[in-house]
């Protein structure tokens, strides 16, 4: 994919091969949306979790940003794009599950580990530092293990930031404590392919066993 016409012949394709051969479904998308979960995710390429979630369009309602974050409540007072969707989500169309969808070899988390790489663009210094927090996770290790190591702790540690920073939100909270909305934390290891999911019983992010 390495030019816009590609782009047009692959909306083509799209056309010709879901478009127009599911006419039923899609009819059934233009009255409204309707979908259950919503996804927090990275801006990275090489992560689209409508691909990698296997997802058809009207399944998923996708946020994507720098790391995949989420702003606490304490940041509130000035427009967010990431708060905006996450409030329509949430209020408008009754989504049940967010998902924070993590992943390794993530440039964002790099840049918070090392800021002098991004020492001259204030607005991604700004922004990942929303996940500061996930340094501190990195006193638990011992300091011996090798870059990547740390790197995938602090990259797991920032989805957990951002999971702790949507319960910063009372119309979120609320909804959690009730039992209409569900919060899940994911991280992809885009090397091996495989998906982890954390688990507060074990605190530790877990391989997902695939059947088949
Ligand atoms: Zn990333």
């Amino acid at each position: 994919m390495d030019n816009f016409h590609q782009l047009i012949k692959g909306f083509q394709n799209f056309k010709q091969k879901y478009f127009l051969k599911e006419r039923e479904y899609f009819e059934s998308l233009e009255r409204a949306q309707n979908p259950k979960t919503m996804v927090v995710a990275c801006c990275d390429s090489r992560v689209d979790p409508a691909l990698l979630l296997h997802c058809k369009p009207g399944d998923l309602f996708v946020i994507r940003n720098v790391a995949a974050l989420v702003p606490p409540s304490s940041m509130a007072g000035t427009p967010s794009a990431v708060m905006a969707a996450i409030e329509y989500g949430v209020k408008h169309l009754n989504i049940e599950h967010i998902v924070i969808l993590g992943h390794s070899n993530c440039g964002g988390i790099h840049g918070l580990m090392e800021p002098e790489s991004i020492q001259n663009e204030t607005y991604i210094q700004d922004w990942v530092n929303i996940a500061a927090p996930a340094l501190d996770r990195l006193q638990e290790l011992t300091g011996d293990e090798p870059h990547d190591v740390r790197e995938r702790h602090c990259e797991e540690g920032a989805v957990l930031v951002s999971l702790d920073n949507l319960l910063s939100y009372p119309w979120i909270s609320t909804k959690v404590e009730e039992g209409t909305l569900k919060l899940h934390a994911l991280y992809y290891d885009l090397a091996a392919g495989d998906l982890y999911r954390y688990s507060p019983e074990s605190e530790d992010f877990l391989k997902m066993r695939l059947k088949g």
